[in-house]
């Protein structure tokens, strides 16, 4: 007998940055020769310091649920971060601990959305957001942007989006998968049009703020627009900046009754996060930062050299972001000199011919482009780049 499955969760698609990972690590199980920079992942250990403290938690006996939202030690912990960082003031029931930014991200469209909400999300975006508004009843407007406007959404396409429907708005700066950032500017642009809207919410996901290096320093939406305090969402974790994907630590920061909606949803899904990674994630937001330094400075020169490598092959053209560590080639001309019929194609055909895992723009709602993930050390990189070099060499102009 076929299991019938509900109608929400043929809206959407598995992950692609997650599901290319397991089919890369499958293919290399059987024995495959395969260079995985599919996944957004920094390949960096946990910093020392990081880890003693989550072992110093288990030893204390720190091993029981906590309370929904999050320890006591680490929200102070995230409001003293926004303090340091963002010159932003929150008490702590404006904070909410999630097990990942993925999940803040999950409880606030679960919390927020209903059916005929649309919400604004300029592409090229995070895989997960439109599924994630999806499975909310609620419809994403994607809002194409691209490398002639540095993948930024003007004020003038966020005028044109909006509408009657529009609930929410997600920004994604510096972005994944094209690294491109807001400057203070662009976003008080951005947030004059939205104070003509006060319906609309918005959710920002500053998840690589830290890994940023643009010529003006990182700011946050309410950094640069503190009138839209009341409607804001700001997501934030550890994931990046400190190389601890898997101890899914991530936070949101907003006005109390959203935060409180939110925690109502996680207490009917995860409960907390989990109570040795909330020690870990206080001492990585409290301790000493070089660890982030050092990282980024890593991913900057990663950056440079993979950005150069791509733009020095046929059909290629790769924008270079201010941050994160990915790189988002146009492949459009690659595409027709190779007479491949899209990005997924190729990607395909990539992985079985040249044994490197990437991932299709179409999965950022970009489609022509590739991403891939720098989270690799340079020899690694110089090997895949090889080898998509020997790629693509077919398809330079005969
Ligand atoms: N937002 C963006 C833009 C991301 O790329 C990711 C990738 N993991 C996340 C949120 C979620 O991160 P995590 O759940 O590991 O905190
Ligand atoms: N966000 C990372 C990526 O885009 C990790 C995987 C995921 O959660 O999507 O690769």
């Amino acid at each position: 007998m076929n299991i019938r499955l509900a109608q929400r969760v043929q809206r959407i698609r598995p992950s692609a940055t997650v599901s290319i990972t397991a089919l890369a690590a499958k293919l290399r199980d059987e024995g495959r020769d395969i260079i995985a920079l599919s996944v957004g992942e920094p390949d960096f250990p946990t910093p020392a310091h990081i880890c003693a403290a989550a072992s110093a938690a288990i030893e204390r006996g720190e091993t029981k649920y906590t309370v929904v939202g999050g320890t006591r030690s680490l929200k102070q912990a995230v409001v003293e971060k926004f303090r340091r960082d963002n010159g932003l003031e929150f008490s702590l029931d404006e904070i909410l601990v999630s097990c990942g930014a993925k999940q803040s991200c999950f409880n606030a469209c679960e919390a927020l959305l209903e059916g005929g909400d649309e919400v604004i999300i300029p592409a090229p975006c995070w895989v997960s957001y439109p599924d994630m508004v999806r499975l909310a009843d609620a419809t994403p407007v994607i809002v194409d942007t691209d490398a002639a406007h540095d993948f930024k959404m003007t004020a003038e396409q966020l005028r044109a989006a909006i509408n009657a429907a529009t609930r929410a708005l997600i920004l994604n700066s510096p972005s994944n998968p094209t690294g491109a950032t807001y400057s203070r500017a662009e976003l008080q642009a951005l947030a004059e049009v939205l104070l003509e809207h006060p319906r609309v919410v918005i959710i920002t996901d500053d998840i690589y703020e830290q890994l940023h290096w643009g010529a003006e320093p990182f700011c946050s939406l309410l950094s640069a627009a503190p009138e839209l305090r009341p409607r804001t969402l700001t997501v934030n974790g550890v994931s990046k900046a400190y190389a601890m994907t898997g101890w899914r630590i991530g936070y949101a920061a907003g006005p109390a009754t959203l935060i409180r909606a939110m925690t109502t949803v996680q207490s009917q899904s995860t409960t907390s996060a989990a109570s040795i990674s909330q020690a870990a994630a206080t001492a990585a937001l409290t301790g000493d930062q070089t660890c982030v330094t050092t990282m980024r400075d890593a991913f900057r020169l990663r950056q440079h050299y993979v950005v150069d490598r791509l733009n020095a092959m046929p059909g290629l053209s790769c924008w270079k972001g201010d941050g994160t560590f990915y790189a988002f080639p146009d492949v459009r001309k690659a595409l027709s000199a190779l007479e491949i019929a899209d990005d997924v194609m190729l990607c395909e055909r990539i992985l079985a011919e040249a044994g490197v895992a990437l991932v299709p723009g179409t999965a950022f709602a970009a489609p022509g482009h590739l991403r891939l993930s720098f989270a690799t050390d340079l020899e690694t990189l110089e090997d895949a780049l090889d080898r998509l070099e020997g790629f693509f060499s077919g398809a330079r102009v005969k």
